[in-house]
């Protein structure tokens, strides 16, 4: 038996403790060919992931829609879910957003601001903006130049946090409050950092960890989604079933690779 396959029959087993209201999921790129752990989900599977909301009926919100949390926590019989993609690929663009517009649903997604119209593998400035006037697609920051925010400084809080949060308000308009850590790091002194600077309201990891408020900011846990996910595993991932385990996972794996992860709290 695969340790999948073994995860994914205890996780039937157990209680779902971790429940939450507002379930968040990412994903990364998205490719026509074969798919890759969380970096990359072959189109078709995600396309099959995502017609499992639409016959559940899930109501796919954007971060702008979170500042009004009574526009989507009112409606007690559809389950929310807040769909992420990291870093801003082309690809997002080129084959996720014609699907999720021809079945309106919405997602976000996360800028590594410095690569926005720099480089061939990600978004232009155009297409944020034609995403965002969509109204289906909304847009966070990713730092500029994707640096672990456990490294972000008095020093480089300029460039990282407020001036790439400049660049988007130049080039779009958007007033940008959701930041996600790069590669899920963090730690106490970045969180009180953010905390003091006011740009953000709300700081995405990438664990499984429960929401809960740091003083203004809000903190909200990612469960990804992988390449390799069957179904069931995708169902049990947005019912909040491995909000738990992975949790547990991503500590345990951080620790092995020899990452001097100070997992806040
Ligand atoms: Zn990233």
């Amino acid at each position: 038996m695969t340790l999948d396959l073994m995860l994914n029959r205890i996780v039937k087993l157990v209680p779902n403790l971790s429940k939450r209201d507002l379930q968040v999921i990412y994903f990364h790129e998205v490719t026509k060919s074969a798919g890759f752990s969380y970096n990359m989900i072959n189109i078709n599977k995600f396309k099959r992931n995502m017609e499992y909301l639409i016959k559940k009926n899930y109501n796919t919100i954007t971060f702008e829609e979170l500042n009004d949390p009574s526009e989507f926590s009112n409606n007690k019989d559809r389950k929310n879910i807040l769909i992420t993609f990291d870093d801003g690929y082309i690809n997002n663009y080129e084959l996720v957003f014609p699907f999720m517009k021809k079945n309106n649903l919405k997602f976000n997604v996360f800028l590594e601001v410095g690569a926005i119209s720099q480089n061939d593998n990600y978004i232009t400035w155009d297409m944020v903006n034609e995403m965002s006037k969509s109204k289906l697609v909304g847009f966070g920051a990713h730092t500029f130049n994707h640096v672990d925010a456990r490294y972000i400084t008095e020093s480089n809080l300029e460039e990282e946090i407020i001036n790439a949060n400049k660049l988007i308000y130049q080039r779009t308009g958007l007033i940008v409050q959701d930041f996600c850590f790069p590669y899920g790091m963090y730690n106490t002194g970045i969180i009180q950092l953010l905390n003091q600077s006011e740009v953000y309201k709300r700081l995405y990891t990438s664990d499984g960890r429960r929401l809960y408020k740091e003083q203004d900011l809000s903190l909200i846990g990612r469960v990804g989604i992988k390449d390799e996910d069957n179904l069931d595993t995708f169902k049990g991932k947005v019912n909040g079933k491995y909000n738990l385990l992975y949790r547990l996972n991503r500590i345990k794996n951080s620790r092995r690779k020899g990452y001097n992860c100070e997992v806040f709290r």
